[in-house]
């Protein structure tokens, strides 16, 4: 019969979405240095994994780089929220820059966690993207008892050295069902399997996943904005088609919103990654409301109050 026009054309939009505590704190730091210390401030990778968000800051003076041998020495170089392993920190002070670590401190957490359990001498599986930058350095920590358990595939794979000493941590930005589906599978082969002392997945990737749960039960599409190298924004994909979206995409903004998704759909759910800003969303609901779904509603599944300190290293300068 054709995709018929819907009569009822709605717009669920999931909260929390978009930025996280950590996101926030991280940019800020880069326009505070900016503002501080003048341009150019180099940063190390993309300080946070959106490419509005990076093209924003470069056009303010920001020099984005892929490793501190690329920063000219003496200069000033952001560390981004992903983290980074102890050698970056030693490179940087052989060739003497000044440096703010953006570090979130949810993921300075893990590497805390890391550390201890290796200088206890487990065999840390830390279940994670490889290649991910969070992934690297975090197991830059102790590499040599560090392990990378890459979705239920990488179970198989894992050898370690006595069962009865073994921890499992994890990237903070994976999908929580599919985390606990592989800690299974990690469990069965090792009983004794140690969990980490408290939740690695953090309260931003969690709560985004259950806000958008919430409105993909009843959404036809789910549009999650968001950039496709943002762990947390691909994971808010998977997690609305799991929950019963009929179809979901993942845009850098409005403009890569496709008409076709929107034939025969009359419910759309929106969302958007930790690393999102509000003004790309206001944007996708623009286009929306410009094709008949003006009807707004937000849907808040739990409220958030969580706000991270600047690097103390930025707060003391911006103090003196
Ligand atoms: Fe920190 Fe979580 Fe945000 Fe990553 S997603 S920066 S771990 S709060």
């Amino acid at each position: 019969t054709g995709a018929a026009t819907p009569t009822t054309r709605r717009v669920l939009v999931a909260k929390p979405r978009g930025y996280c505590a950590g996101v926030d704190r991280a940019v800020l730091a880069v326009e505070q240095a900016l503002e501080r210390y003048g341009a150019p401030i180099y940063v190390r990778k993309q300080i946070v994994h959106n490419t509005h968000v990076v093209q924003t800051l470069e056009k303010r003076g920001a020099i984005f780089v892929e490793e501190t041998a690329e920063v000219p020495e003496g200069s000033i170089v952001v560390f981004s929220a992903h983290g980074v392993s102890p050698a970056v920190h030693e490179e940087a002070a052989k060739r003497s820059l000044r440096t703010i670590d953006a570090t979130c401190p949810l993921v300075t957490k893990v590497h805390k966690e890391a550390q201890r359990f290796a200088k206890d001498d487990y065999d840390i599986l830390l279940i994670g993207h490889e290649g991910h930058e969070e992934v690297e350095g975090t197991a830059g920590e102790a590499p040599e008892r560090i392990q990378l358990v890459d979705g239920l595939d990488g179970v198989r794979n894992v050898q370690v050295r006595d069962p009865s000493r073994v921890v499992w941590l994890s990237q903070t930005t994976l999908s929580v069902d599919e985390t606990i589906e592989t800690v299974d599978r990690l469990r069965e082969r090792f009983p004794d399997m140690v969990n980490p002392p408290s939740d690695d997945i953090c309260y931003a990737t969690q709560n985004r996943q259950v806000a958008v749960k919430e409105i993909a039960r009843e959404a036809d599409l789910v549009i999650v904005v968001g950039s496709d190298n943002s762990s947390n924004s691909k994971r808010l994909v998977e997690v609305a088609l799991d929950a019963g979206a009929a179809a979901s995409y993942l845009v850098d903004n409005a403009g890569f919103i496709r008409e076709e998704w929107l034939e025969g759909v009359s419910t759309v759910g929106v969302t958007s990654g930790a690393s999102v800003p509000e003004e790309l969303v206001e944007g996708v609901l623009a286009y929306l409301a410009e094709r008949g779904y003006g009807d707004v509603t937000e849907v808040e599944a739990m409220a958030e109050k969580v706000h991270f300190a600047l690097p103390h290293e930025l707060r003391r300068d911006l103090r003196s």
